[in-house]
């Protein structure tokens, strides 16, 4: 009789947990060149591993910068398949002294892994592939088709992986991606990350006269740059928090009641928020909870100002020019290209006469979702309550992930973000760790997650099957 799932991983815990090490002791830093090296052992301990976990067509592959690992398993006839994507690379280590040990010797402290890499990402993709060798050497199948992406120049902003992606598209077809590369809810509760905020990144340029003019010679008579900009700044956003740029919400897809129900359930205190903060009061679109404006709602936000005399006392000049630095967190379906028109456009609308205006675009990111509803999310989400024994919440990325739009759009294929980190895992900090339980019980969604893909109506199979 072959051996039951649960009974194999328990009998070759010890052995993963070893080899969980081994990856965590090369130091895989993507960002310094002195690493290039070792971020290529990093790939090719990876390939080893899945090859020796009975992943088929493992390949490192080039990319131009450090390499992508990928490996395929593709014999579940007319099942759905499935794209994991991790990253073997890791952030810099500085400052080493706050470390309690040594970043790369990893070791096992009050039930986590520390180590650099352990949460972000390493310890998530090797999840995956323990997931996969206990499915193979158990059942001699995984239930779903499945091609492993791993790369290893995600904490550099992955420049090379588009490229790469629509250079390799012919044999990535996929019906779900599966990302496994964010984390759970405050006190380490369950949760599902449903979407990732974009990014538009602008700089306003503000001039005037040729140089800095005497204000009692000149006041009155020039339009004063710093001014012009205040007056600017105002007209972007109210007093309730709406952005007033036209046409700024057009694509916003709304929040459902689904949306609003998950939001709700959310275990989160403003008065908490307020105090961790230390603001006098919250602030934003008074029509939303806060929950729901830190990660279901665009932003916009003045991150930077300056412009004449700043010294000491006083100087009492017309500034020759005066600029702001605006960010605009966005929500699917936002395009930041798009917005940014649209934000140039305004600036140039309400700027009084007597300046010249110049709005530059300097950063963009696409944001990603994937609706509640989606059988994909569903599936996840019935995953996470079988191996952690809670039902997960539902949560959404304030930030921006641009790999996650990434591959939506390279591929054509919705993104079920199904991360298992600690929120305290100081992921890009000293002292990084990732709690054992949610990395065993991790490995253990992974193979539930695959189980209730293969039984989900509604995501077509559509992989060809060689
Ligand atoms: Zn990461």
């Amino acid at each position: 009789m072959t051996e039951d799932l649960e009974a194999y991983l328990v009998r070759t815990a010890h052995r993963s947990l070893a080899s969980y090490q081994e990856l965590l002791r090369i130091p895989s830093i993507s960002g310094l060149s002195a690493h290039a090296a070792d971020c290529r052992r990093a790939a090719e301990w990876l390939a080893a591993d899945l090859r020796a976990a009975g992943i088929e067509s493992v390949e490192v592959s080039e990319t131009g910068g450090h390499p992508v690992v990928y490996g395929d398993w593709l014999h579940a006839l007319g099942a759905p398949t499935v794209l994991v994507y991790g990253h073997y690379d890791a952030q810099p280590v500085d400052p080493l002294e706050l470390w309690q040990r040594p970043p790369f010797e990893p070791f096992v402290k009050d039930g986590r892994m520390l180590g650099r890499g352990a949460a972000d990402d390493k310890g998530q993709v090797h999840a995956h592939v323990r997931a996969a060798e206990a499915l193979l050497a158990t059942r001699g199948r995984l239930p779903v088709n499945v091609r492993y992406l791993f790369e290893g120049e995600e904490e550099s902003g992955s420049p090379n992986l588009e490229s790469w992606l629509l250079a390799n598209l012919g044999r990535l077809p996929a019906d779900v991606v599966v990302i496994s590369d964010t984390g759970f809810f405050q006190g380490n509760r369950p949760a599902i990350t449903l979407s990732v905020r974009g990014m538009m990144y602008a700089q306003i340029d503000v001039t005037g006269p040729d140089v800095d003019l005497h204000s009692g010679g000149y006041g009155g008579a020039v339009e004063n740059p710093a001014n012009a900009l205040a007056r600017i700044l105002s007209e972007l956003k109210d007093r309730d928090g709406i952005i007033r740029i036209p046409g700024f919400y057009d694509e916003v897809v709304p929040l459902s009641e689904a949306d609003r129900r998950a939001f709700a359930e959310l275990p989160f205190d403003p008065d908490a928020l307020r105090a961790e903060t230390g603001v006098p009061a919250l602030a934003g679109e008074t029509a939303y909870t806060v929950s729901e404006r830190r990660g279901g709602r665009p932003t916009l936000d003045v991150n930077g100002l300056w412009g004449g005399f700043q010294g000491e006392r006083t100087k009492t000049i017309i500034p020759a020019h005066a600029h702001a630095k605006v960010s605009c967190r966005l929500v699917a379906d936002q395009d930041p290209k798009v917005i940014f028109g649209r934000l140039r456009d305004h600036v140039l609308a309400v700027a009084p006469p007597g300046v010249r205006i110049e709005v530059s675009l300097l950063d963009t990111a696409q944001p990603m979702s994937t609706p509640i509803e989606h059988p994909a999310v569903g599936a996840a989400a019935r995953a996470i309550a079988a191996a952690f024994g809670q039902e997960p919440l539902f949560i959404r990325g304030g930030g921006s992930i641009p790999v996650c739009a990434m591959v939506r759009d390279a591929l054509g294929a919705p993104v079920v973000l199904m991360g298992f980190a600690n929120p305290d895992d100081n992921a890009h900090a000293p002292n990084e760790s990732m709690v054992l339980a949610n990395w065993d019980r991790g490995i253990r969604a992974v193979c539930r997650m695959f189980d209730e893909l293969a039984a989900t109506a509604g995501l077509t199979p559509r992989a060809a099957i060689a």
